[in-house]
């Protein structure tokens, strides 16, 4: 579903990423975690698009995105063509990223109307279906501001699943929330697994990494220092950096 190879990308002269080889397959949950300012945002922002790469190649779904000339120089794919991949894919942040001047609904609706053409009536079915999935039933009519932290991430994953993307993406979606409140977006994510959703999950939740994810990342200074699956990763790590991570994290 995801290929990245090579993967290098500065900041001006500050170097992000540098060499990430990257796949994950239909159905597969893949966590990445690693200290802050390692590049897993960046990472992410560069599968969908948010940030363009400065070498490497990504095919999402089997289809190049970006490519190597000779020189090495990542080259892009026809807009129109970029635009098409990443509609594939949704991403949900840790700041929600909700428009705050609409109804829970209207978030909901708002792109699929406009990117898919949906008609209205088809979108609001779907809607009411994705608010039923993450509990928030009741709250359609609701503005961002009127909801709690929790209820947002979940109506920023609803959003995302609005477009019916065959890959979610998420960025620490529960690093904003009180620790009460991270359980029942946690719930809401695992029943995507149960679902069979393709995720790439960054998060700080080393328990549910090792509960949900199939494979495990560990990232330090842009490159992927350890992969492996979960369980082997989180109870026998192979790098002494990923053992002082886990280390930390576990204190
Ligand atoms: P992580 O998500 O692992 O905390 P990030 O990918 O957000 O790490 O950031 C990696 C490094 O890249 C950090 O040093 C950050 O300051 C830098 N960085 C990220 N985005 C930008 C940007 N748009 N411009 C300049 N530097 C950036
Ligand atoms: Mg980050």
């Amino acid at each position: 579903m995801i290929y990245a190879e090579k993967i290098y990308k500065s900041f001006g002269a500050l170097s992000v990423l540098k060499g990430v080889d990257f796949s994950v397959k239909r159905s597969e949950v893949v966590a990445i975690i690693g200290s802050s300012g390692s590049g897993k945002s960046t990472l992410l922002r560069c599968l969908n698009n948010l940030e363009q790469i400065d070498s490497g190649n990504i095919a999402i779904e089997n289809k190049w995105m970006v490519q190597n000339n000779k020189a090495n120089k990542a080259v892009y794919v026809a807009d129109q063509e970029i635009k098409m991949i990443c509609s594939k894919m949704g991403m949900v942040f840790q700041h929600f990223n909700l428009f705050p001047h609409m109804t829970v609904l209207q978030n909901i609706i708002e792109a699929p109307m406009i990117v898919k053409k949906m008609q209205r009536s088809e979108i609001e079915l779907l809607a009411q279906e994705l608010l039923s999935k993450v509990g928030l039933s009741d709250k359609y009519n609701y503005y961002p501001s009127q909801l709690s932290g929790g209820q947002k991430q979940r109506v920023a994953i609803a959003r995302a699943l609005a477009m019916q993307p065959d890959i979610m993406l998420f960025d620490e979606p529960t690093s904003a929330l009180d620790p009460e409140l991270t359980g029942e977006v946690l719930k809401t994510m695992q029943k995507l697994v149960e679902d069979k959703m393709t995720m790439v999950i960054v998060t700080h939740e080393m328990g549910f990494a090792r509960e949900v994810a199939d494979t495990v990342l560990f990232m330090d200074s842009g490159v992927i220092v350890e992969a492996g699956p979960a369980k082997a990763l989180f109870d026998n790590p192979q790098n002494l950096r990923t053992q002082e991570f886990l280390s930390s994290m576990f204190k």
